[in-house]
């Protein structure tokens, strides 16, 4: 048996920052994925500035040899009429390759991993859990994303009845002559509403990768919304008409959708693992890796791992992310006063679209980055 203080299940960005995050304290951390690195995961991959400081990203260095686009305006509509585009005069937010910026943050952790294995067996063995018959631990963090197989463990995953949002995505680097008739821009990624607001879709360019998804709260005939998206995105040469492959489909919970419980007896859950994705635009990565600092430092303060003790990573999530109760009001599809009438005229607002949709609701502004000195 390979004994370890703790075993992070999952090496996307939660794990990996929890790992990083712990790099100092002394403790014999594994990281556990079934799957080998650089590997793909569905996600449009644009990410906060408040992401690139909290992870302290060298943008110099990460550029070399990967993909790092830099935003500076937002074309937002509701599908079928006209959009806003607003100019931001600056760099706001980035685009990433998740199969690239996954790899970085794994890479440059010292933390022992074990690649390339499916966690098959979480047994609880005195006051250690084990995991495949061959690893044990008194922690256990889940950080295995949606279908996390520590959240299963306490009860929580695919098949139980919290609302999840339901996403297709593909991503692909274009052809020289897909690249010349592309009308979307690298530095203005496109974001189109559904006429009733129960989701959104994305063009998104990022050099010369176009990623184009669609996420809805309902999965009710997703294919057949995605379809009409992209239809009308070829119609209007946004994008290119010969798409290579098929869109990849993935599911995510909202923080305000999820009723998962994030500590247990030497357990606890981060991540997407948590359903700690933003309400309002779905974004989960900045809350990914929060969530992992957070449990990091109250991991370095408990005298032991009791659910009793680790109830203090449950607190500071609410106090960071709010409860989950309260924020149900703001639901990411809108809140209620904008599903009149009115939506498709604050959609042509150049105000609206720049003040709310983009500053606060997709680059939360409002919230500055957490203090790194954890
Ligand atoms: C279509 C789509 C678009 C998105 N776009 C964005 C976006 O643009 N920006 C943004 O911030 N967020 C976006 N998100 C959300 C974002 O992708 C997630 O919130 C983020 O990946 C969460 O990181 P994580 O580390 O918690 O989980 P993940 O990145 O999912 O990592 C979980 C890891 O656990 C491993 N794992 C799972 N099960 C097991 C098992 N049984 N055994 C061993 N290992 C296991 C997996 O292989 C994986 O490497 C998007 C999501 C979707 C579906």
């Amino acid at each position: 048996m390979d004994h370890y203080d703790i075993i992070v299940i999952g090496g996307g960005p939660a794990g990996s920052t929890l790992a990083w995050s712990l790099e100092k304290s002394g403790k014999r951390v594994l990281i556990i994925d079934k799957q080998d690195f650089p590997r793909d995961k569905t996600c449009a991959g644009w990410v906060t500035p408040a992401v690139m400081d909290t992870l302290e990203i060298d943008q110099d260095n990460y550029a070399r040899g990967r993909t790092l686009q830099p935003i500076s305006a937002f074309r937002i509509g509701m599908m079928g009429q006209a959009p806003v585009d607003n100019d931001h005069g600056e760099t706001v937010s980035y685009g990433i390759r998740r199969c690239e910026f996954d790899a970085y943050l794994l890479d440059r952790v010292n933390a022992n991993k074990q690649l390339n294995t499916p966690v098959k067996s979480i047994e609880q063995k005195g006051r250690n859990w084990v995991i495949n018959d061959t690893f044990e631990a008194p922690l256990l963090i889940g950080a295995g994303g949606h279908f996390c197989p520590v959240a299963k463990k306490l009860g929580h995953g695919p098949g139980s009845h919290e609302t999840v949002v339901a996403a297709k995505e593909i991503e692909f680097e274009m052809t020289a002559a897909q690249a010349s008739v592309c009308q979307a821009r690298g530095d203005t990624p496109e974001l189109w509403f559904c006429r009733d607001l129960k989701g959104y879709a994305w063009v998104f360019r990022k050099g010369n990768f176009l990623n184009i998804g669609l996420g809805r709260e309902d999965s009710h005939k997703l294919t057949d919304h995605l379809n009409d998206f992209v239809d009308d995105m070829k119609a209007q040469g946004r994008i290119p008409a010969d798409l290579p492959g098929r869109f990849k489909g993935h599911a995510y919970l909202l923080y305000a959708h999820a009723e998962r419980p994030l500590v247990d007896e030497g357990i606890m859950l981060i991540g997407d693992a948590a359903g700690l994705a933003y309400t309002q635009s779905g974004e989960g990565i900045r809350p990914a890796i929060e969530s992992a600092l957070i449990a990091a430092d109250v991991i370095r303060r408990v005298p032991d791992v009791s659910a009793r003790n680790l109830q203090r990573y449950g607190e500071a999530i609410s106090e960071r992310f709010g409860t989950r109760a309260l924020n149900d009001q703001s639901s990411w599809q809108i809140p209620d006063w904008v599903k009149l009438p009115l939506a498709s005229g604050l959609m042509r607002s150049q105000w609206f679209t720049r003040k709310v949709v983009t500053e606060k609701w997709f680059l939360h502004q409002q919230v500055p980055p957490l203090e790194s000195a954890l």
